[in-house]
């Protein structure tokens, strides 16, 4: 492994969409490491509101001046994704405990799956600790504001989806997905 691929680290997550939680644990990440790919998943069994390529542009326009981060998209596991780019740590952002037992459940089957790789466990700052892709999509819904809670171009196209596309539904998958 060359030096360069041992500091790579990689953000996975759906993303459905990026919030300021997700981008508080960007800039922490992209200030330790060299490299920071910030890896938007294509979940096989979760419904997204917004499709792969839409997440990966919302990620791509929220991230722009943040130093060393790369945004890409990937389809199945992740271990064989971070191996492909050389990636030996996966960042994974923590909030109330309600996440540890499923983080640690993943973190113990990646290790299982791919022993080089090291997961990171980083905490946002206490004004994200609460906030969820899931219950933006929810207040955005019931016609509420989500100014602040998502980056600019995700507010913009959070208003541009419920006005268009969900409003004469019930709404958008509104499962808890983070
Ligand atoms: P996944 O489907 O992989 O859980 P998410 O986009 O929901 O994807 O979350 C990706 C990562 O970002 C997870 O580690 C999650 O805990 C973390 N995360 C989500 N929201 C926040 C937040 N407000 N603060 C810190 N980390 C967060």
């Amino acid at each position: 492994m060359t030096q360069k691929s041992y500091f790579t680290a990689i953000f996975p997550g759906s993303f459905d969409p990026i919030t300021m939680g997700h981008l508080d644990i960007i800039r922490r990440a992209s200030d330790l490491f060299p490299k920071l790919i910030v890896a938007v998943a294509d979940p096989l069994h979760k419904k997204t509101m917004f499709d792969l390529d839409e997440r990966i542009r919302l990620v791509r326009e929220s991230v722009v001046g943040i130093p060393n981060v790369e945004v890409q998209g990937f389809t199945g596991l992740l271990v064989d994704f971070a191996q492909k780019v050389g990636a030996r740590a996966i960042i994974r952002g923590l909030r109330a405990v309600s996440d540890f037992e499923y983080e640690f459940k993943m973190a113990w089957m990646n290790r299982r799956m791919y022993p080089q790789i090291e997961t990171i466990f980083l905490i946002p700052s206490e004004e994200y600790a609460y906030l969820a892709s899931s219950l933006v999509k929810e207040i955005a819904f019931l016609g509420k504001d989500v100014d602040g809670l998502v980056p600019p171009p995700v507010a913009e196209k959070i208003r541009e989806t419920i006005l268009g596309k969900y409003k004469d539904t019930r709404g958008p998958s509104l499962e808890v997905d983070g």
